[in-house]
């Protein structure tokens, strides 16, 4: 049985070859992927009105009886079918085009059943669009509730509908259950078998939502367990037992401004759980620029002062750069020795500093994705960060902390997401928040403007930031998602500031493309004046610190999300100079215009989130901001809390005995989740 699931999709009768390439771009390749194409709605046509109930506009079912048929043809090409009824309230005239068939099928005195879109003026009431069916045999398009698929690619609903229809009806197909049987049993869901065939021939509305419940149910358990096991849930393994030690004071006094509140409380809850015995798996959740990074190396300063190393993973090289320089300005000064491990160090170079690693000559080790390579052995690791968790996948978090025997674990995020997303992601992580910024900061004055405005800005705005002796961003999107593409355009722009505008100044480019050498060289040049605009694609997104930047210019910013929005303005603002950032849009959407009116009133990252989600839905919201985790289908996060909430429950007690999911009664649901988990691609988005 479970073969003929996985089948390719050509070989169902009526497919074939060509309707399989066209199914094959909408994802679908087995028969599996077929009967796990779910409807994205359901058209309620199974609730019957009375013609004298029918409104203007809406779209309803009726039953009633032929009175009679006329067909003509009013040009060339064209048949025009009419066909008058009536029930006990009234009449109705329906309306076909090209459908000569219905007079040869359907005689006056004939009852039917009729779907279409309502036109009424007065009395007289026409329907267009219909559907016809016979009353009396089993009724396929009208009196049911009707699935409305995604579609594309010149497939239609009723494509669709036939194909599964077709799997149906040509074979005996018996889906095997993998939901545990205790679930079944205590949630009373139906099986799978029924879940399937109803969610696209719904037997009734309450078939529907017995089906819906379900599905739903196992989306979100096949997450949640998904998520649980890949980042190696809590366990009952006893963790590193620190100590809070003195010379952190000493650390606190070399720093050039004090920690505010949200960050002495952040590191109070961080210290709490390194000197227990629990392993710490801890978000620490914080607004750009809020400094979560200090926090991160008090932390791990801490776990040196107790003998142990301390790593720390951020997603590009200029970012774990510039964490190893602010660290080591002061950490090295008391006999910290900390190393910076990227893909860019010589080969050389890389071997003695494996060396010193793996011997525990180096203390505190920062770096990119080259951290979590097998070649890297620590001699004994006390405490994982992960800085701007969102840009990594689940399972390469977890890899890293796969590198010490329990080590303390904590996660850092500059996108904040609401509490009750939140649980599911970090389900069972514990969140420490850093709600405030640090003295000073003025509020980034936030405007946007049209791209027709677009000189102005460039020949006023950013002239008049120059001349003050400050400095520029201008980020330019990913075009496509192409590199080529979205190099082009940075390159371009370029140009056209040189030779346009500015070529007096001194400009920057930095790409995605370029050798990590070369970006440093420029970022480097950016940081000491020696360049006075920078134009970048979004490499420059998360963490880089020019404070005497001040002026930020986003073109296309329609293509971004909010949240992205966000952190690339967080890149100025960094110091005590008035900070500018301008969001030129070429969308005359409504969607664009809200989403530049939330950027130009607030700068609240939580607040900005919540809208995006708002607009965006959780779905898509959901995938930007966690890579690794499969597309959700069915389940909406917002909409099915309760039932989000009853899986997690489930979810950890099924992971706490079962950590691999192992068992026989599991062994089924595994395989569900590692074929969901293995459809993502968890590179790391290194730009
Ligand atoms: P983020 O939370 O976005 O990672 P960073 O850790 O990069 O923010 O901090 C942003 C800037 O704020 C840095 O220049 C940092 O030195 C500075 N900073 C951090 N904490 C404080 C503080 N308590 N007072 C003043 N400046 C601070
Ligand atoms: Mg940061």
């Amino acid at each position: 049985m479970i073969n003929l699931i996985k089948e390719n999709v050509q070989y169902v009768k009526g497919i074939g070859p060509k309707r399989a390439a066209k199914l094959n771009r909408l994802g679908i390749y087995t028969v599996k992927d077929l009967l796990y194409y779910f409807p994205r709605q359901f058209e309620d046509r199974s609730t019957i009105k009375k013609i004298i109930q029918l409104e203007d506009e809406e779209k309803a079912t009726i039953k009633a009886v032929i009175t009679n048929i006329e067909s003509y043809s009013p040009k060339k090409g064209m048949v025009l079918t009419r066909v008058d009824v009536k029930d006990d309230t009234g009449f109705a005239k329906l309306v076909f085009f090209n459908r000569e068939y219905i007079k040869n099928t359907f005689r006056a005195g004939d009852g039917i059943l009729v779907f279409g879109k309502v036109k009424r003026s007065g009395n007289f009431v026409e329907l267009t669009s219909c559907e016809i069916e016979y009353r009396s045999k089993d009724p396929k398009t009208t009196g049911k509730v009707m699935p409305v698929y995604p579609l594309s690619y010149g497939i239609t609903n009723r494509d669709i509908s036939g194909m599964i229809r077709n799997v149906f009806d040509s074979r005996e197909i018996a889906i095997p259950e993998y939901m545990p049987k205790h679930l079944i049993e205590k949630y009373r869901l139906c099986s799978i078998d029924y879940a399937i065939k109803n969610i696209h021939f719904p037997k009734d509305k309450a078939a529907l939502k017995v089906a819906l419940y379900r599905l739903i149910f196992e989306e979100l358990l096949i997450l949640q367990l998904g998520l649980f096991m890949f980042k190696g849930g809590k366990g009952d393994e006893k963790g590193i037992v620190f100590e809070n030690s003195e010379k952190v004071e000493e650390v606190l006094k070399r720093l050039p401004f004090k920690l505010t509140a949200a960050q002495t409380r952040a590191l109070n809850e961080i210290n709490a759980d390194m000197c227990s015995d629990i392993v710490m798996s801890r978000l620490v959740q914080g607004d750009v620029g809020s400094g979560k990074t200090v926090v991160a190396m008090i932390a791990l300063a801490n776990c040196v002062f107790n003998g142990y190393q301390g790593a720390m993973m951020a997603p590009t090289e200029i970012l774990a750069q510039q964490h190893f320089e602010s660290f080591s300005e002061i950490l090295e000064p008391m006999g910290i020795k900390i190393a910076l491990l990227t893909g860019s160090v010589s080969k050389k170079n890389k071997e003695k500093m494996l060396y010193e690693i793996a011997s525990g000559e180096t203390d505190i080790v920062i770096g990119t994705h080259a951290l979590i390579e097998d070649n890297v052995e620590f001699s004994n690791i006390g405490l994982v960060i992960t800085d701007e968790q969102h840009r990594f996948g689940v399972r390469q978090r977890g890899r890293l902390s796969s590198k010490g025997k329990n080590p303390d674990m904590m996660v850092m995020t500059a996108t904040p997401i609401p509490r009750t997303l939140a649980l599911i992601l970090y389900g069972d992580l514990d969140i420490s928040v850093i709600d405030e910024l640090p003295p000073g900061r003025q509020k980034i004055e936030t405007m946007a403007v049209e791209k027709k405005k677009r000189d102005k800005v460039y020949s006023t705005l950013v002239r008049k930031e120059v001349d003050k002796g400050r400095q520029v961003y201008i980020v330019c999107p990913l075009v496509e998602e192409s590199e080529t593409l979205d190099l082009k355009s940075a390159t371009e722009t370029v140009e056209e500031l040189k030779h346009e505008y500015f070529p007096d100044l001194r400009l920057g480019l930095l790409h995605g493309k370029m050798r990590p050498s070369e970006k440093d060289e420029i970022m480097n040049a950016f940081k000491n004046k020696e360049i006075d605009i920078l134009v970048s694609t979004t490499v420059i997104e998360v963490g880089v610190n020019v404070p005497n930047a001040t002026l930020m210019i986003i073109e296309n910013a329609e293509r971004f999300g909010l949240a992205q929005l966000h952190q690339l303005r967080g890149r100025v603002g960094r110091g005590k100079h008035k900070s500018y950032c301008v969001l030129i849009y070429g969308s005359k959407s409504d969607v664009c215009a809200k989403r530049m009116e939330i950027m130009e009133d607030t700068n609240d990252g939580f607040k900005i989130s919540e809208k995006d989600l708002e607009i965006r839905g959780p779905g898509e919201f959901f995938g930007t901001m966690q890579h690794g985790v499969p597309q959700l289908k069915v389940a909406n996060l917002f909409k099915h809390m309760k039932i989000l909430k009853t899986v997690q429950h489930e979810a950890r007690i099924m992971i706490s005995e079962d950590p691999k999911l192992e068992k026989a009664e599991n062994r089924m649901i595994k395989n569900e989740i590692m074929e969901k988990f293995s459809n993502i691609n968890e590179d790391i988005y290194l730009n």
